[in-house]
């Protein structure tokens, strides 16, 4: 769009609104205040948050279950004060699930162990945490995604939002408003998992080039209300095996929140060599299992939710910070897969960045030794320490399931067992073998038929997720003719059968093989998971976020 853009100024702007940004941007706002009430000089910054759903909470998607533990640290009067947790863990319990059958694991080492934890709606924490932020003064832009960082002399200086009103073919609508530069000494980018402006400043301040190649595991989760007296509130159950083959990693979950509401999901892993994988057709024969479908059967889909999981642990992590910006939680590599928990370090993350962010506005040093101290903060915390107990977990299962858990479990008690940094690198140039399991996998799924009551079609399950988008804007899923031409309709078809069919849980991509084969997109079904950016096995697909607003509408995700 080539109109003027309006230019506006702020101290800090943070990039997505999850529980890392909130958050930062709530302990800074409350240092400020606290400041502010007994010195000479007082701090009134600009602060803004952005966030591309169309409220807060629209695109927060988790599991989950949340060591509160971090609210004693950030705001430890959080249930008075209203804090939307669900039902406190009590029953804890970890299965082996293989044809009809399910093995329990045993005994569960520490790492794994939940109760006392708190079962939470993370759309609704988001929410929550929103309302807490705004009570303090501070600005949230919703339907506002950022799409450009600004790097001035070497320096992040801002962000640009999305431009509105543009149609299909990039004209401007009638009323059409370009997206502004939002000028800022310090932009926190905390997007979640595959952030588009992260990527951007990954490749401009190679933030990656000391850490192994990120990985990724894609969530499929779906919230059901059930008939009573099936299970009691509090009890969590995960799962390995079924309907997984020992060499895909991935595992399901059912955490109930009441004695009447569950969630349910399956994880599976992400990446371009396996690109064979079909998360929503993993989760619906998940929920054939007995183990699972005796506790939802006659019960009502309440909602349905995709998103990616950043997987590679302590030494796939990023610099999380450099000239003019910040990283927090998951954009900053913070998830413990071995504890498959992300909350408690996005928001011990976001207190990090709040200490180092008051510290430059006391002294006016938004410089990068200023910020870099926000790395320093992190290595020394609690966070880093359990991130480093973690190290290579997943990489452990890159041999298979078995190898994994050995390894995992075995690392427990002999400290040092997960695959070391070089052996772990070697497991990322294992040979392309994604064909054999493609093909393999694809005859059986072709006879899977969903009941629409106890499992859905990805169309049935998208209608459950609220997703919306503008029909006529740009397709936000960029690939080039070229592209579509050669690697799509030829390369991809001949060496995989076209897995973008199989591997967005949202159906957004279909391929049509008549006489004149073609691509058709949906872009206006997309749950914003990032799946099919990842685990693109030729590298053709770039996500960027379409007009802020679109996507899904998540209430209890
Ligand atoms: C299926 C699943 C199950 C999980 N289970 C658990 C669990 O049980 N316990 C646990 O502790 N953790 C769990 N996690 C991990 C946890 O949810 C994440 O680690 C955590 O949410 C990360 O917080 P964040 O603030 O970094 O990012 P997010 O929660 O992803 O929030 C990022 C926000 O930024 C917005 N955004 C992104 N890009 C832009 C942009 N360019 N412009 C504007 N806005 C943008 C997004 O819309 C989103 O609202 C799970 C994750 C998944 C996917
Ligand atoms: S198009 Fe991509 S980001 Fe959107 S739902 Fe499908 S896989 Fe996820």
């Amino acid at each position: 769009m080539q109109a003027e853009r309006e230019s506006l100024d702020f101290d800090i702007v943070f990039v997505g609104a999850g529980p890392a940004n909130l958050t930062a941007a709530i302990d800074l706002q409350r240092l400020i205040n606290r400041h502010n009430a007994s010195a000479t000089t007082i701090l009134e910054p600009e602060i803004a948050i952005l966030e591309k759903g169309r409220y807060v909470g629209a695109h927060l998607l988790s599991g989950a279950i949340l060591d509160p533990a971090v609210f004693n640290q950030f705001m430890p009067d959080f249930l008075q004060r209203g804090c939307p947790l669900e039902a406190e863990v009590t029953r804890d319990s970890a299965w082996f699930l293989f044809g009809q059958k399910k093995i329990q694991i045993p005994y569960l080492p520490e790492p794994f162990r939940n109760r006392g934890n708190r079962l939470v709606s993370l759309s609704k924490l988001g929410a929550w945490l929103a309302g807490e932020a705004e009570s303090l003064g501070i600005n949230i832009f919703d339907n506002t995604a950022a799409v450009e960082p600004v790097i001035e002399n070497g320096r992040v200086t801002g962000v640009i939002t999305d431009d509105k009103g543009i149609d299909k073919a990039g004209n401007a609508k009638s009323g059409a408003e370009p997206g502004m530069r939002l000028n800022a000494k310090t932009v926190v980018v905390g997007e979640g998992s595959h952030g588009s402006i992260f990527r951007k400043l990954d490749r401009a301040f190679a933030l990656s080039e000391e850490s192994r190649k990120q990985i990724y595991e894609t969530g499929v989760k779906e919230f059901w209300k059930i008939p009573e007296g099936r299970i009691e509130a509090g009890e969590v159950r995960h799962t390995f095996g079924y309907p997984l083959p020992s060499s895909i990693y991935g595992g399901g979950w059912l955490y109930a929140f009441s004695d009447t509401e569950v969630s349910l999901g399956f994880v599976t892993s992400a990446e371009p060599e396996r690109p064979e994988v079909d998360s929503h057709y993993n989760l619906q024969l998940f929920k054939q299992h007995p183990f699972i479908s005796s506790i939802i059967r006659d019960g009502q889909l309440m909602e349905f939710g995709a998103k990616t999981i950043t997987s590679g642990g302590f030494h796939a992590m990023p610099k999380p910070s450099g000239p003019g910006f910040l990283l927090t939680g998951e954009t900053a590599g913070l998830v413990n897969m071995q504890r498959l928990k992300g909350l408690h370090l996005a928001m011990q993350s976001g207190i990090m960045a709040a200490e180092t962010l008051f510290a430059s506005l006391l002294t006016d040093d938004f410089s990068e030794k200023a910020l870099h101290s926000y790395r320093e903060r992190l290595e020394n915390s609690e966070a880093y320490k359990e991130m480093h107990m973690a190290g290579n977990y997943r990489q452990a299962f890159e041999n298979g399931l078995y190898t994994g858990l050995m390894q995992a479990g075995l690392s427990l008690k002999i400290p040092g067992l997960l695959p070391s940094e070089k052996a772990a690198a070697s497991a990322e140039n294992k040979p392309d073998t994604g064909k054999k399991h493609y093909l393999k996998w694809i005859q059986k799924k072709a006879a899977f038929r969903p009941d629409d009551a106890l499992t859905f079609s990805k169309s049935t399950d998208l209608y459950a997720s609220g997703t919306v988008h503008e029909e006529d804007q740009p397709c936000h899923l960029l690939i080039t003719t070229e592209d579509i031409t050669d690697i799509c309709l030829k390369k991809c078809t001949e060496a995989f059968g076209n897995p973008c069919q199989h591997f967005c849980p949202a159906g957004v991509y279909e391929i049509n093989h008549d006489a004149d084969p073609f691509l058709r997109l949906s872009p206006s079904n997309c749950l914003h998971c990032k799946t099919c950016e990842i685990i693109d096995p030729y590298g053709s697909i770039t996500w960027v976020p379409p007009e802020g607003g679109g996507g899904p509408g998540y209430r209890s995700s």
